[in-house]
């Protein structure tokens, strides 16, 4: 999802001398063959956005893939990007870094101050490793290495498995089903009462390409501190979520939470004061950009029954 809406803003704003390698053309859990495309291309400005990821489910389910395939690609990329002598890299993580119980906003300081969250504890732990190789490598080698943690994104080209999927996409889903197939009610996991912060893509697309820009790694490692914290400021309950997007597919019936279903952390918001500062700012209200998203669904829907 974020490669893609990348990509498409590459093309969009004219940029050339985009290298870029899909999963089948390069595997980056090899380290050879990590190392010897980063010596063929020396790309200048990366964007590490590899990554093995999904909702609460698929967290907690493949827990030993969630570790291992990230540290590798992380491990393999970043000190691929060290010996080839790229300029600038930006590392993404996610929200999910944080401590289970941070207090709230969530300010970057936070990062170490206690337990993760059980369901994506290995994913985390590999993102912090992540975010303190970057540092590490800045403060041994002045690598200009930076990591930025959104919180939940969504947008075109999300995963919308219903086992392995982010909420939004499961219940755009779920809904849409629901409302084609006149199934009178809809389910959707845990108690409803979670809070969580979303952004649109796109939004993150721009502050990544501000980062890229703007801000060094000296910048934020001489603050105190090892990342940057980007979100919407725009914060809803499950529940809530689930009845805007039952309103925004037209949905009739009835939703019925499953508390069998785990919940995750309470609440994660992210103080985003940092990036605000510098004049960085997200533009997509959450109820637009899911109505937009679900406007692509249908679309891509439609698109599979014509083949
Ligand atoms: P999280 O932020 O890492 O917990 O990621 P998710 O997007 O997977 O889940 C967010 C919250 O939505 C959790 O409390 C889930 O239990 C809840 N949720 C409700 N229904 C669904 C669903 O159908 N799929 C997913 N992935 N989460 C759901």
């Amino acid at each position: 999802m974020v490669g893609s809406a990348l990509e498409k803003f590459f093309e969009v704003n004219g940029y050339k001398n985009i290298v870029k390698r899909t999963h089948s053309e390069l595997d980056l859990i090899n380290q050879k063959q990590t190392l010897q495309f980063f010596m063929d291309e020396s790309p200048e400005y990366l964007f590490l956005l590899a990554a093995k990821v999904g909702g609460i489910n698929a967290n907690d389910k493949y827990r030993g893939q969630f570790i291992y395939e990230n540290l590798m690609i992380q491990n393999n990329v970043i000190h691929s990007a060290h010996k080839s002598g790229v300029k600038k890299l930006i590392f993404i993580g996610s929200a999910c870094i944080y401590p289970k119980f941070s207090k709230q906003p969530i300010s970057e300081y936070e990062l170490l101050n206690g337990y993760l969250e059980k369901t994506n504890e290995p994913y985390a732990v590999a993102k912090i490793a992540g975010i303190k190789l970057c540092q590490s490598y800045f403060e041994q080698y002045k690598n200009n290495f930076i990591s930025l943690m959104p919180n939940n994104l969504y947008g075109p080209n999300d995963n919308f498995d219903l086992e392995t999927s982010h909420v939004i996409p499961a219940l755009i889903r779920k809904f849409h089903q629901a409302k084609l197939s006149l199934n009178d009610q809809v389910t959707v996991w845990g108690t409803g009462n979670p809070q969580r912060e979303f952004m649109h893509v796109d939004d993150f697309i721009n502050a990544m390409i501000f980062t890229m820009k703007n801000i060094d790694a000296k910048q934020i490692y001489t603050m105190g501190i090892s990342h940057i914290n980007v979100g919407s400021g725009e914060e809803v309950s499950i529940k809530e979520l689930a009845f805007m997007i039952k309103e925004i597919v037209g949905y009739q019936g009835n939703i019925i939470f499953d508390n069998s279903m785990p919940d995750g952390t309470p609440r994660k918001i992210l103080d985003t004061s940092f990036l605000n500062q510098l004049n960085w700012t997200p533009n997509i209200k959450l109820e637009e950009g899911i109505y937009s998203l679900y406007q692509w669904f249908k679309k891509k829907q439609g698109q599979k029954k014509a083949l």
